[in-house]
């Protein structure tokens, strides 16, 4: 009794799966999570270097975190829903499930970075944090590589130079809102 209700099982969960590969959200969640992910590296990394050298506090890295994890996932979240939309070849269902895929995927994400800026110092939580972003971006652009059939290695340097720009960029950014304001809190 107990082996057929085991092989009744497995056989629902395949039968599970092959519906929504038949149904193409493999599609869907490939996107979703592509994206997701992508962005919640990216966006993460951008405002927590930004935001730590323009104002070397624990508190506002960590609210911008949070505002991430949260409104840019749902921003995320509806433009996804928009272009899947307009690509004209989508279900209703296909759109939807795209939707969630990249809330989920952006939420978690940016979420994740969260752990390093509880857990430590705020410069030895920025450094690890950065560590983090770059280790998710090769592995997923390692899978992206693959199924391009393409340079694995061109694709990971590719997108990486793109996150070395923007931690570059938006440091010196912070840092310069930082020279600029300073002492604006003292003369209100
Ligand atoms: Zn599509």
């Amino acid at each position: 009794m107990r082996i057929e209700a085991k092989a009744i099982n497995v056989s629902y969960i395949r039968n599970w799966i092959e519906k929504i590969m038949r149904e193409n959200w493999k599609h869907s969640i490939e996107v979703g999570l592509s994206f997701g992910l992508t962005s919640g590296v990216i966006t993460t990394l951008g405002l927590m270097v930004g935001v730590y050298s323009g104002t070397h506090s624990t508190l506002a890295v960590i609210a911008s975190v949070l505002t991430i994890a949260i409104a840019d996932a749902m921003s995320d979240a509806l433009g996804i829903h928009i272009a899947e939309e307009s690509e004209n070849v989508h279900t209703t269902q296909e759109v939807w499930v795209a939707t969630l895929t990249t809330f989920f995927a952006k939420f978690f994400v940016s979420a994740s970075f969260l752990i390093a800026l509880f857990s430590l110092e705020l410069q030895l939580a920025v450094l690890v944090n950065i560590v983090w972003g770059t280790v998710l971006m090769i592995v997923h652009n390692y899978f992206v590589g693959k199924k391009q059939k393409t340079s694995t290695w061109g694709v990971i340097a590719e997108h990486l130079f793109i996150a070395f720009l923007v931690v570059v960029i938006t440091y010196y950014l912070g840092d310069w809102v930082n020279d600029l304001l300073a002492g604006v809190d003292d003369k209100i």
